[in-house]
């Protein structure tokens, strides 16, 4: 996420970072290189101006110059004035209503019907609620079909009338539908064009006044920059909407929109997207991602992540398994699914402070897991529970299956031999002893 920003800001802060002393000169030029790196990642023109000079301001008034830690108190300077430009405190959803109606609104693409997904897989699970998803897009039937799609893999309803034209109607509907079953939660996905048009305009503009939702979600792909805010002030004129959803973000956006929309529409960001999966959903916090645009990783929403994925009764089951030797490779799998519902791999190692810049040139995707995934699929219940049957020519055979090779199984079995031995070190408590077994 923003790696060209952060490694552009990363080294306008560097030179105030290592340096003893330091002068006007070198703040302004420090300044002159931040307002670029915000240029370049397509922030817009006036606000890139007015963000340096606010900062030169504060700078000089809290007499960084002849502070202790200048380069210090820089970085923060521009940490607190990127989360003031992002919306300063992270803003939720308003769920009041019985049900709570929510608006989506958004050009074609920009990931409307993917979000909705999300989002009603994301109230489901947190929020405890009842979602229903009613599909709006009388154009495309296979935007219905998709809403459908989305809605079997998170089980939740989707209400359509295929033939029916009145968007209004099937949004009405729709809402009628979920008092009558008792759902809580309804999520219009409407439909969208390529580009701002007034025949779109007006079919949301008569939805949003039929309907009256507690909550209009705008939804913008970041990777389209400064389009991504123009398009938001002509979405916001006609709807005075409550929110921006940014999705596409683990892609290679460059951070313009998302540092400039909040302060062109006055309306905040609270979510964003992260990925194709329904799981790849983030409240927005401006603060934590000013910290990941700053290259300083992002510990909180990991820690978040990996604790939404705990599942302690799985967890039992594992120590005891581990305890008794029975640690075996389905459960390996299990890991690593858990692993990978944490979300992209890439967009993790960023939240780690410091691993974001050291491992930008590594090319680690969503597909690192699948070599290992193949290799385990080839196995027979018995290898996977009891690998010590695997013999030179059921190595050979596991690598025909899984497409790898002889030399790929053995090394996932001296990984998952090396594993073993720890946890199970770890279980007794034999700190020593595993300290011994990892530098053998
Ligand atoms: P809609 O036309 O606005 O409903 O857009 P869709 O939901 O159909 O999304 C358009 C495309 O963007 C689809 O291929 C989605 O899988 C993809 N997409 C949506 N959100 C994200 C995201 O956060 N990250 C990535 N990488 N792709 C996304």
């Amino acid at each position: 996420m923003f790696n060209s920003l952060s490694e552009k800001l990363d080294k306008a802060l560097h030179v105030l970072k290592g340096h003893g002393s330091i002068s006007e000169v070198n703040v302004a030029e420090t300044l002159k290189e931040v307002r670029r790196a915000l240029l370049d990642a397509d922030v817009n023109f006036k606000i890139a101006k007015e963000f340096t000079n606010t900062v030169k301001e504060k700078a000089m008034g809290q007499n960084v110059l002849t502070s202790l830690q200048p380069g210090q108190l820089m970085v923060k300077l521009v940490k607190d004035e990127l989360t003031q430009l992002m919306g300063g405190d992270a803003e939720g959803i308003n769920l009041s209503g019985d049900p709570t109606v929510i608006l989506m609104s958004g050009l074609q693409g920009s990931g409307k019907t993917t979000f909705s997904g999300k989002l009603a897989n994301y109230l489901k699970t947190k929020k405890t609620k009842r979602p229903l998803l009613v599909a709006c897009d009388v154009y495309r039937p296979a935007a219905v079909d998709q809403l459908h799609v989305v809605g079997g893999q998170i089980g939740v309803e989707v209400y359509s009338d295929k033939g029916n034209t009145d968007p209004v109607a099937i949004a009405k509907a729709g809402i009628a539908h979920a008092k009558a079953k008792g759902l809580n939660v309804v999520i219009i996905d409407t439909a969208g064009r390529l580009a701002v048009d007034e025949a779109m305009m007006a079919e949301i503009s008569n939805i949003h006044k039929a309907i009256q939702p507690q909550e209009t979600l705008f939804v913008v792909d970041a990777m389209t920059g400064q389009d991504a805010v123009n398009t938001a002030k002509s979405f916001n004129d006609i709807l005075n909407f409550d929110g921006v959803i940014l999705t596409k973000l683990d892609g290679d956006t460059r951070g313009g929109a998302a540092i400039s929309i909040k302060s062109v529409v006055n309306k905040p960001i609270k979510f964003i997207g992260t990925g194709e999966k329904m799981e790849a959903i983030d409240v927005f916090y401006p603060s934590r991602m000013a910290d990941r645009i700053l290259g300083m990783g992002d510990v909180v929403s990991l820690v978040e992540r990996a604790q939404e994925q705990y599942d302690e009764v799985e967890a039992r089951k594992i120590q005891k398994k581990i305890a008794k030797n029975q640690f075996g490779f389905d459960d390996f799998l299990k890991q690593i699914q858990q692993i990978k519902k944490m979300g992209n791999m890439k967009d993790l190692i960023g939240m780690i402070p410091g691993a974001g810049k050291m491992m930008k040139d590594v090319d680690i995707d969503d597909d690192a897991f699948m070599g290992i995934e193949a290799i385990i699929h080839s196995m027979t219940p018995e290898e996977r529970s009891n690998p010590t049957v695997i013999n030179a020519s059921r190595k050979k055979r596991i690598g025909k299956g899984s497409g790898t090779s002889v030399q790929e199984v053995n090394q996932l079995l001296k990984q998952f031999n090396q594993m073993s031995k720890m946890m199970k070190m770890m279980q007794g408590g034999k700190g020593k002893a595993m300290m011994q077994a990892m530098k053998g």
